[in-house]
């Protein structure tokens, strides 16, 4: 069974006009793929942003429910959210996984296919085979960058469910990916 980790992109992504952007942080992405990811049995959820102040608020975020008030509050979220790891580049992720071996593979995620995609069934055969690690991608915005896309060694389809309308809010698209990827 490969190990496989999830990144949260907020730059290189695109905009309405397909033009290269950086998103804000929301609070919810956060929460979201960190449970989905703790539901997966998931070991890292990568915040990626190359802004400081946005990097040291999702820091913030993550210690008031893993440490403060917050796991006082509600302990079970610190499971989740202690999943969380904030890095200024996909690189960086890169660089955190490939430490403990091999190099990570890269399977990105959008809602329009971009070149040759993957099936979600052919994807869950490969994560239960032995193999380096995966670093599975969403993006925010509009999608990511065609650069993150060039890159990747996998574009998994898109998810799709009656009819040509499938723009899924990226907390949806994860849990759904995670589910098709490892779900029981
Ligand atoms: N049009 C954008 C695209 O092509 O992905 C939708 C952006 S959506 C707000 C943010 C992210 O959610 C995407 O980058 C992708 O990771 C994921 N996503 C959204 N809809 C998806 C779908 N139907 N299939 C797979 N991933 C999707």
């Amino acid at each position: 069974m490969r190990q496989v980790s999830i990144a949260l992109v907020h730059f290189p992504v695109v905009g309405r006009q397909g033009e290269p952007i950086t998103t804000a942080v929301t609070n919810l992405d956060v929460h979201d793929l960190s449970r989905s990811a703790r539901t997966f049995g998931l070991q890292n959820v990568f915040i990626v942003h190359p802004v400081e102040a946005q990097r040291t608020l999702i820091e913030r975020v993550r210690e008031h429910w893993v440490t403060g008030s917050g796991a006082r509050r509600i302990p079970g979220r610190a499971d989740a959210l202690r999943l969380v790891r904030v890095v200024p580049t996909l690189e960086s992720a890169v660089s955190e996984l490939s430490v403990s071996g091999e190099a990570p593979e890269l399977w990105t995620t959008a809602a329009q296919a971009h070149g040759e995609v993957c099936s979600y069934a052919e994807a869950r055969a490969r994560v239960a085979t032995e193999g380096p690690p995966v670093l599975l991608i969403f993006g925010t915005g509009w999608g990511l960058a065609p650069s993150i896309l060039a890159q990747a060694s996998l574009r998994l389809e898109p998810i799709r469910g009656a009819g040509p309308w499938n723009h899924l809010s990226v907390r949806a698209a994860c849990a759904i990916s995670l589910d098709r990827l490892l779900g029981g």
